[in-house]
């Protein structure tokens, strides 16, 4: 995982980033408390049409059909109060509990989408799980296929845009470690005949 304010890459979880000191209380204190959100997809910007809303909340469910393990969030804000978005989805995903800094949660595969239209800015957080998975150029690829769009201000096709780059990058992954499963079972079965 990495830190979301220095970019210091750390290996496990830690109370505090020991390169800048960032740690949960101190984002705690900087955004107070948790804001309200929903499952899939909330919207604090209100900048999404309500049918677009209904449109990404149908293509995030399918994502949690395909990948039952992942969850994928997303949370669209309109400016983030002395911070940035990926210091603040940073936190939310470690407060609205998925990720966290300080716990080992081996085994969470979630994803969450922060986007701050004010900005025009995106940051995409994954739990510790899929680190196994994705990389971190699987992630900037993700966020560099919606730039355009979030620029532009078309939040709700940089969101699909994002979701799906993600989407066939975990079906290749998936069908990757199926491939090469099938070969271990076949070099194993060779080895048996033996
Ligand atoms: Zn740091």
């Amino acid at each position: 995982m990495k830190c979301p304010a220095c970019r210091t890459v750390f290996s496990g979880p830690v109370p505090q980033c020991p390169t800048c000191k960032l740690s949960l209380l101190r984002l705690d204190a900087k955004f107070g408390a948790v804001p309200r959100h929903t499952r899939y997809l909330s919207d604090r910007s209100g900048r999404l049409p309500l049918r677009e809303i209904k449109k990404l909340r149908a293509l995030l469910r399918i994502f949690e059909k395909k990948f039952p393990q992942s969850l994928f969030s997303v949370f669209v804000t309109n400016g983030v109060p002395s911070g940035s978005i990926s210091e603040y989805a940073f936190w939310l995903a470690n407060r609205t509990g998925f990720s966290s800094i300080e716990a080992v949660a081996g085994d969470n595969f979630d994803l969450l989408l922060g986007i701050d239209v004010e900005a025009g800015m995106a940051a995409l957080i994954i739990g510790y799980g899929l680190e196994n998975y994705l990389t971190e150029d699987d992630l900037q690829a993700a966020l560099a296929v919606a730039e355009n769009a979030f620029r532009a201000g078309d939040v709700s096709r940089g969101i699909r845009e994002c979701v799906e780059c993600v989407m066939n990058r975990m079906r290749e992954i998936a069908r990757a470690s199926e491939a090469h499963k099938r070969v271990g079972d076949l070099v194993a079965a060779g080895a048996n005949n033996r």
